[in-house]
């Protein structure tokens, strides 16, 4: 017998605006089953966005964007869930919540906006990993009855392209990701995907597809009018779609492959529907638009950081990211040992001394949970080396020209 077919829903929705948008998405719902197949009354719901830092304005679609959010959010509340909305971001840069409106949207919507450090991070095996056996995962959504991910369509210079998989990716601490970005390189950083994917497997996915991006995504490509919403409840087959109607070679996305060959998701290889197109629907129906007539025409993809792989070698490229991160550093005259930073440590990092804490670096994620838990300004962000050194030379060149225009002036 033929496995059931996968939906994946295409609707048209030009702009971001409010009424047209909750049509739409209402729509794109009922076309997947409506939305008690996904959310039961009073469930827990954690809405899972793509909040990439530095802070920036919705305009520039790194972030999905607060009136989506504004407006899917509006459908689970309806629909009686307990909603909560979040990810992972480092306030020391600013209040990048603030800065995208997503803060307002969910002051005006009355939903608590989570920043994931906030409620700390817990200890979870992957039984299926393949690169990962275990790792740490944000409390907030792995406690979640339904998660909903609500990733924007953006070209990604490490994976090709970041979707609903590589959404899931910002549900690690901060020095994970970073840590992870080392360690893992090529396929076996397809690989991980696939295995976070697995262990939280949201039950819903809606890509805000309206404004996208391409270039060097995710956060330096150029905002692209696409003009759709898509919806799915499997993140591979809604990716897959993605990468077809952008028209990017699958074979540039190892983990839409793995996941399929792993049977976390569907994919269909992409010289079937290529060469016959009716092949396409026989592992993904497409519902509401139809593929062929929403093509975008000239996606530009990412000029690729992924091929740096295939020339650097592993230990140069590690050596060489490493000296990017960030770690935390004690203060310890301003230190009052509330210990605040030790309860919400997920790795038991955080040394008490007599005076004030101190902490262990050999078991250190860099997740800054302690930073984020710290009222007293003790706990630092330390910078990597060649962050540090370009921030003086950027503060240097800056002096420098300020002085010249004060001596032409
Ligand atoms: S939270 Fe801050 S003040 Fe409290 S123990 Fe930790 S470093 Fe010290
Ligand atoms: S010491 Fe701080 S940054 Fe390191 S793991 Fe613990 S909470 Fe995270």
């Amino acid at each position: 017998m033929q496995p059931p077919l996968v939906k994946v829903g295409l609707l048209p929705c030009p702009a971001y605006e409010k009424e047209h948008l909750y049509q739409t998405l209402k729509k794109i719902i009922e076309l997947l089953g409506g939305i008690d197949k996904f959310i039961k009354p009073e469930q827990k719901v954690f809405v899972k966005v793509n909040h990439l830092p530095p802070p920036s304005p919705a305009e520039r679609a790194i972030v999905t964007h607060p009136v989506f959010i504004e407006q899917v959010v509006t459908i689970l509340l309806e629909a009686g869930a307990k909603v909560r909305v979040g990810d992972d971001i480092n306030l020391s840069q600013g209040d990048g919540f603030a800065v995208s409106g997503l803060r307002q949207v969910c002051q005006r919507l009355g939903v608590k906006l989570v920043n994931l450090r906030e409620e700390g991070f817990r200890k979870v095996r992957i039984s299926n990993g393949k690169v990962l056996t275990q790792t740490y995962l944000a409390k907030a959504i792995y406690e979640a009855e339904v998660i909903v991910n609500l990733p924007n369509f953006k070209t990604h210079s490490l994976t090709c392209f970041t979707g609903a998989v590589k959404n899931m990716y910002g549900c690690l601490p901060e020095g994970l990701r970073s840590r992870y970005h080392r360690e893992f390189l090529g396929e076996r950083f397809h690989s991980l995907l696939v295995d976070l994917y697995s262990a939280l497997k949201p039950q819903l996915h809606i890509m805000d597809a309206v404004v996208g991006m391409e270039g060097e995504g995710p956060a330096n490509g150029r905002p692209r009018n696409i003009g759709l919403i898509m919806a799915s409840a499997d993140g591979v087959a809604l990716d897959r779609v993605a990468l077809s109607l952008a028209g990017i070679d699958i074979n540039e996305a190892l983990y839409l492959k793995e996941a399929e060959e792993r049977g976390v998701g569907k994919y269909i290889p992409d010289d079937q529907d290529r060469t016959n197109p009716k092949r396409f629907p026989a592992g993904i129906q497409v519902v509401g638009e139809k593929l062929s007539s929403v093509k975008i025409p000239d996606f530009v993809p990412s000029s690729s950081f992924h091929y740096i792989n295939k020339w650097v070698p592993d230990f140069l490229f590690q050596l060489i990211s490493g000296l990017f991160n960030s770690r935390p550093r004690v203060n310890p005259s301003k230190c009052c040992l509330c210990l605040a930073c030790q309860r919400v440590c997920p790795t038991g990092s955080i040394l008490v001394g007599e005076k004030s804490v101190s902490i262990k670096k050999r078991t250190c994620i860099s997740c800054m949970c302690c930073h984020e838990a710290c009222r007293y300004n003790a706990i630092q962000v330390k910078r990597g080396i060649i962050t540090r050194s370009l921030i003086a030379i950027l503060k240097k060149i800056r002096g420098f020209i300020s002085s010249l225009i004060m001596s032409i002036l």
